[in-house]
C-alpha cells in the first residue's frame, strides 16, 4: 500500500500519517520524491483500513502496490534514487545523472598491496576503492581474507588517499566491524538470499551494495533489496555480476539485459561488475564499455598491480594502465548518454 501525499503537504502532515500507520501496527516508510512524498506501508498481511488514512490532511490517495516488491518499486518512487557515499574528499554519487567507478583488488592482501593499488585508483580519478577483508571462497583452503587486520589496512587507505571504501560483509557476526570501517557495505552474490544478513544490513547506517546471486531471477534480486529497504535502509545500490549458464568461455555470463529490466521496475541504481561477470582480464574493458552504453549506473572492477601474484581472482584483475583506459572510455560513453562519471 502506498499513501500519496499532496505536493504541498507539510512535514507535520507526513509525520501524522506515519504515526497513524504505526498505530495500526504497520511500518511506514516516507519516501520523498521531487514533486511529492509517498509513504510506503509494509507489514500488512491483509487490507489496510483506507478510510482512516485517506481522510487525513495532506493525503491525495491511497493506492495498492501491485508488485511483490514494494519499496524497491517504481510505483512507490518514480524518479531514480541517487545514493551518496561519504568519502574524505566529498560524496561519491551513484545514480541519476551520475555513474560511478568502484575499483580495487578482489582481496586486501597486505598494506603494501593495498597502498600500491589505491595510488593507481586515485591517480586514475577514482573516489571509491573496493577490497575484501573477508572473502567468501569456494574452497576452504583458499585465502579467506585478512579479516580484521584487512579492515585496518582499508582504514589506512581511506586516511592516506581520501578514497571511500567498499568492502564485503560475509556474516552477521562481522558486519558491525565492516560497517564501522567501510563507507559502503557489500553483500556478495553467495549471500544474496542470506535473509538474516540482509535484515542486519537493512539496519546499518551505511549504504549497501547488493550483488545479484549467480542463479537469481530478477524478482529474487529485487526481493533481496526489499529485505534491506524494509528494515529502513533506503541507500541500496544493486550490482549485476554475471549468472551461471552453459556458456563456458567465461566464468559467468554477464546479463546486461537485466539493466534496463531493473530500471523499468525499480528506482534503485545498478552497477555492473565485468570482472566476476567474465572472469577474464581481456574481456573486462569491452564489457565495461557495453555496461555504460546499456545504461548502468557505474562499474565495479577488480584491478591489481601484479595479478600473477594475487591471492584471489588474479585472472580477472585488470592492470593499472587498463584502469586508466577504462576510465577514459567509460567517461566518453557516459557523456553521449548525458551522464557524467565520478
Ligand atoms: C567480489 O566482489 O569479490 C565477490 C566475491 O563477488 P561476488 O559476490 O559477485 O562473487
Ligand atoms: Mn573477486
Amino acid at each position: 500500500m502506498l499513501v500519496v501525499m499532496d505536493a504541498h503537504a507539510t512535514e507535520e502532515q507526513v509525520r501524522a500519517v506515519c504515526a497513524r500507520v504505526e498505530q495500526l501496527g504497520l511500518k511506514a516508510h516516507a519516501i520523498p520524491g521531487s514533486s511529492r512524498t509517498a509513504i510506503g506501508i509494509t507489514g500488512n498481511r491483509g487490507a489496510v483500513d483506507l478510510g482512516t488514512l485517506e481522510s487525513m490532511p495532506g493525503v491525495v490517495e491511497c493506492i495498492p502496490v501491485s508488485k511483490p516488491y514494494k519499496l524497491v518499486s517504481r510505483e512507490v518512487k518514480e524518479e531514480p534514487t541517487v545514493v551518496r557515499i561519504r568519502t574524505p574528499l566529498g560524496d561519491a554519487v551513484i545514480g541519476g545523472k551520475c555513474a560511478a567507478l568502484v575499483a580495487g583488488p578482489c582481496a586486501i592482501e597486505s598494506r603494501e598491496q593495498a597502498f600500491a593499488i589505491a595510488r593507481h585508483v586515485r591517480d586514475a580519478g577514482g573516489k571509491l576503492m573496493r577490497g575484501g577483508a573477508y572473502k567468501p571462497r569456494t574452497s576452504p583452503y583458499s585465502f579467506q581474507g585478512l579479516g580484521q587486520p584487512g579492515l585496518e589496512v582499508l582504514r589506512a587507505v581511506r586516511e592516506e588517499f581520501g578514497l571511500g571504501i567498499v568492502s564485503e560483509a560475509v556474516d552477521t557476526e562481522t558486519l558491525d566491524l565492516v560497517e564501522e570501517c567501510a563507507d559502503m557495505i557489500q553483500i556478495g552474490a553467495r549471500n544474496m538470499q542470506n535473509f538474516s544478513l540482509l535484515k542486519r544490513a537493512g539496519r546499518a547506517k551505511k549504504p549497501v551494495l547488493l550483488k545479484r546471486g549467480m542463479a537469481a531471477t530478477l524478482d529474487e534480486f529485487l526481493m533481496a533489496a526489499e529485505y534491506v529497504m524494509a528494515e529502513g535502509n533506503y541507500n541500496v545500490v544493486l550490482c549485476e555480476r554475471g549468472v551461471r549458464t552453459f556458456s563456458d568461455f567465461t566464468r559467468n555470463t554477464l546479463d546486461l539485459a537485466v539493466i534496463p529490466a531493473v530500471q523499468a521496475r525499480s528506482h534503485l541504481p545498478i552497477l555492473v561488475d565485468p570482472s566476476h561477470g567474465t572472469g577474464r582480464r581481456n574481456k573486462v574493458l569491452p564489457l565495461s564499455r557495453a555496461a555504460i552504453a546499456v545504461g548502468a549506473d557505474g562499474l565495479l572492477v577488480e584491478v591489481h598491480h601484479d595479478p600473477a601474484t594475487a591471492l584471489s581472482d588474479g585472472t580477472q584483475a585488470i592492470l593499472p594502465e587498463e584502469l586508466r583506459q577504462l576510465w577514459t572510455e567509460a567517461r566518453l560513453i557516459a557523456e553521449v548518454l548525458g551522464r557524467s562519471m565520478n
